[in-house]
């Protein structure tokens, strides 16, 4: 499986990393590999070439058809379920390969970067347009997001981005962060919900 991420899809995050607030021409997107799924609660160990990892809840969804060149309205019969994801982010690493204009690939990808929820039908859950979920950190609300909030929804992200690669079943799309991301430090616990389910709880080691 592959993990699909798109950055810069909610115009407060973006703002709060001093970017653009504007909608992107088209959505910035960057890949995690297979070996960043943390799963079923397993904690998540601060890697050691950093020292400001960050969280971004983002809301996750699961490819349920092989698929390329797909057309906006149709997008729908490709995914057949949503959880949670954590982005998480060695933003000093980030900041760095910015500034050079290097890939993301390491300060994104790395080993246990991406805990992603068990999955809700789709069916089962309000339309993709109007999702709420949040992020506790320590018991404390931190992050709040609405996908209606997005500048690009799910389905011209796939869209968009099967014209370069082909989806396939399993494959999951990380669907941007909105705005309240913050470092995560030794002895954290994150719990993450999906309207009022909490989909997603582990500790920092
Ligand atoms: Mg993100």
């Amino acid at each position: 499986m592959k993990i699909i991420a798109i950055g810069w899809n909610y115009p407060r995050h973006n703002a709060e990393l001093s970017v653009s607030t504007e909608k992107p021409e088209s959505p910035v997107i960057f890949m995690k590999p297979d070996t960043a799924v943390l799963r079923d609660g397993e904690p998540f160990y601060l890697p050691d070439f950093s020292d400001e990892v960050h969280y971004e809840t983002e809301v996750v969804v699961r490819i349920s058809k092989m698929g390329k060149n797909i057309a906006r309205q149709f997008a729908n019969r490709y995914y057949d379920a949503i959880g949670l994801g954590i982005d998480f982010t060695a933003r000093d690493l980030q900041r760095k390969f910015k500034q050079a204009g290097d890939p993301w690939d390491l300060c994104k990808g790395f080993d246990n970067s991406a805990p992603i929820s068990r999955f809700i039908p789709k069916q089962d859950l309000p339309e993709f347009q109007k999702l709420n979920f949040h992020l506790l950190l320590n018991g404390k609300q931190v992050q709040t997001g609405r996908t209606s909030d997005m500048f690009f929804s799910i389905d011209e992200i796939i869209e968009y981005v099967s014209r370069f690669v082909t989806l396939k079943v399993g494959d999951v799309i990380f669907t941007g962060t909105p705005e309240g991301v913050g470092p995560v430090h030794v002895g954290d616990h994150l719990q993450a919900f999906l309207e009022n389910e909490k989909l997603l709880d582990f500790k920092v080691c």
